[in-house]
């Protein structure tokens, strides 16, 4: 069987890590018909915007797509491209694995928690009304008093649907890949109308699996738990800023962002890209790690069923990171180590371990 699949190599080192992780998923035999769509800063001049109308087109028509990341440029009027791409996709779950493998330099080991992040809503809806606006002075002058004048407001919406939805992907992930337990992270204490929503509609849910052992922690102690006994979790489900820095730091308890991988997904779309970006400093160097994009790339492989290669390519780069010659400066021990080798080099020994 052939799949096509769209292939966004974004900005940045997002080419040369998208590259390697096509050079492993071809090399597992895997037969991918790939269809290239450029997006990001570089194609702003070509195209008028960074997110140009064929590649949504692209993703919708082949249900699936491998992201490189895409830098957002400070100040210069346009939105993120990546929000922009779930929005537009409606791409309502962010899956985030963290797991440990031998080899990476980390402060734990025998980590292995999925962090499952709200993806389109909360504050990042992008409801805000400027310092000044009538819109502003309206809300203030209904906040009793609450809001200083003047002052700048961001609205944070958490819908009974869109809670719905993500809390049952968690516990269907949990169900489908025999996780025990599923912890909804918020902070109702405070927000006893959007987050205490986000733990009734948990509950309302959690009550349809009793396989499944379910505990609700508020996103302050969270972090706090995380680092001090991160084995205690299993799949972690949250609101969207919550998931935002949760991943990060989930990210940091398995040996940071170059070995995060991440997907995006949806009824009708998905779109697997690393938590990390585009790392512009290192650009066309060969220098940065592909681990994150490329377990990216086994969670695509697993998302189309193709079980057996997921597990070829998480095996291979497992047993490169642990042997620890053939890998890029971040995970040696001395970041200058000179023995250290490039992107490209690390794919091929990867290729060379399927
Ligand atoms: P970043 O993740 O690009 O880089 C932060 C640092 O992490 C880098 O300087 C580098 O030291 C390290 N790093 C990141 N990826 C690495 C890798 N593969 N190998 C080794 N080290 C790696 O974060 P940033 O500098 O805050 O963001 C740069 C741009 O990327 C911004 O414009 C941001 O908006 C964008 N971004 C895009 C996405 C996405 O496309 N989904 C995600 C996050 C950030």
């Amino acid at each position: 069987m052939t799949y096509k699949v769209t292939l966004i190599p974004g900005d940045g080192t997002g080419p040369e890590l998208v590259e390697a992780t096509r050079r492993v998923i071809d090399a597992t035999g895997v037969d991918i018909e790939w269809e290239l769509m450029e997006a990001g800063s570089d194609v702003m001049d070509k195209y008028g915007t960074p997110l140009p109308e064929p590649v949504l087109e692209s993703v919708r028509r082949n249900r699936i797509a491998l992201k490189g990341p895409i830098t957002t440029p400070i100040g210069t009027g346009f939105r993120s491209v990546n929000v922009a791409l779930r929005h537009s996709l409606e791409l309502y779950a962010c899956l985030r694995p963290c797991k440990s493998y031998p080899g990476v330099r980390s402060r734990y080991s025998d980590i292995d928690l999925v962090l499952i992040r709200e993806n389109s809503e909360d504050l990042y809806a992008g409801v805000e009304f400027d310092l000044g606006s009538p819109e502003a002075e309206t809300i203030r002058s209904m906040s009793n008093g609450k809001i200083k004048n003047p002052s700048a407001i961001s609205i944070k919406p958490i819908s009974a649907e869109g809670s719905r939805k993500i809390i049952r992907f968690a516990f269907d992930y949990a169900v489908k890949n025999g996780r025990r337990k599923v912890t909804a992270v918020a902070k109702a204490n405070i927000m006893k109308f959007t987050d205490g929503l986000f733990y009734r509609t948990a509950q309302e849910i959690a009550a349809e699996y009793p396989g499944i052992e379910y505990e609700e922690v508020l996103v302050d102690a969270m972090c706090m738990q995380l680092v001090q006994r991160p084995e205690a979790y299993d799949v972690i489900v949250t609101e969207n800023l919550y998931g935002d820095i949760l991943s990060d730091l989930c990210a940091g308890l398995v040996g940071g962002l170059g070995v995060a991988p991440g997907a995006n997904l949806g009824y009708e779309a998905a779109v697997f890209e690393a938590t990390h970006g585009s790392a512009p400093k290192y650009k066309g160097m060969n220098k940065v790690n592909p681990t994150a994009v490329l377990l990216s790339g086994k969670l695509m492989l697993e998302h189309m069923g193709e079980l057996e290669a997921a597990r070829r390519v998480e095996q291979a780069v497992a047993a490169v990171i642990a042997e620890g010659k053939y890998v890029t400066y971040d995970m040696k021990p001395d970041r200058n180590d000179p023995t250290a080798v490039g992107t490209s080099q690390m794919a091929d020994a990867i290729i060379a371990r399927l």
